[in-house]
């Protein structure tokens, strides 16, 4: 009866924590399914990780574009022509980023937004890369590289940011809301 008690309290305990880990936290690196232990909704600690870590638990493409600034081609993003209603997170530490009522339509080949979840969701870097001068951002928790800002976006706030899809996680508004 005793075991009966232990096996059942373990199964239960490994169903729900098996429950806690969403797809995006775990990843095929290397043929292999990773647990990114970093990803969290929930908390909004700076992260500090090196890339031999994050290489660990990323994907080979969002490694790419988070840590090693690749730019994924336009119009081949998973949200460029989409229009759901939700949020949008980091793909790689799961810090909120967007709501869909700030994405617009722009021809330019990527997501683009006119305003961030709060201030503080992103961070900008000086890029100076190709002989432009563009402002990079990236994500305000886990510093992962997500696109640019621009100055040619729509009212409010005239700005554009121009988004790499795969550094984005959507999830949709009733999901969002429980
Ligand atoms: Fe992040």
């Amino acid at each position: 009866m005793k075991y009966l008690f232990k096996i059942s309290a373990a199964l239960l305990l490994g169903t729900l924590s098996f429950q806690k880990i969403d797809a995006q936290k775990i990843q095929k690196v290397n043929g292999k399914n990773s647990v990114n232990p970093y990803y969290s909704r929930t908390d909004t600690k700076i992260l500090k990780v090196s890339n031999a870590n994050w290489k660990k638990v990323l994907n080979e493409n969002l490694y790419a574009v988070s840590r090693l600034n690749n730019t994924e081609m336009a119009f081949t993003g998973k949200y460029n022509n989409f229009d759901g209603l939700g949020t949008y997170y980091c793909a790689a530490c799961g810090n909120a980023l967007f709501k869909s009522d700030a994405k617009f339509a722009s021809t330019c080949g990527w997501p683009s937004f006119f305003e961030t979840i709060r201030p503080q969701s992103v961070i900008f870097k000086r890029d100076d890369s190709y002989n432009m001068k563009r402002t990079e951002v990236l994500c305000g928790r886990c510093d992962a590289r997500l696109g640019h800002v621009f100055d040619d976006g729509p009212k409010p706030t005239r700005k554009r940011f121009c988004m790499n899809s795969i550094s984005l996680e959507f999830e949709p508004l009733n999901k969002s809301q429980k």
